[in-house]
């Protein structure tokens, strides 16, 4: 099975659009964050808590 998640820029929330984002979550509200590798590592722990499916691209850091 295939996890996809829209997000509506593939950039961190948190950053702000300069900065890629690599890891993305759905929340069970239906909601959809996207968080670049430092943030994503930040609150993976929390999102995972509230139920959320994660896309986890982090090995992708540095790739072009
Ligand atoms: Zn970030």
């Amino acid at each position: 099975m295939t996890t996809v998640i829209e997000v509506a820029e593939d950039t961190c929330d948190r950053c702000g659009p300069s900065v890629r984002a690599y890891l993305y979550a759905r929340m069970p509200s239906g909601r959809s964050l996207a968080y670049c590798g430092s943030c994503g590592t930040r609150y993976l722990a929390g999102l995972l808590d509230q139920g959320a499916t994660i896309i986890d691209q982090r090995h992708r850091i540095g790739e072009l």
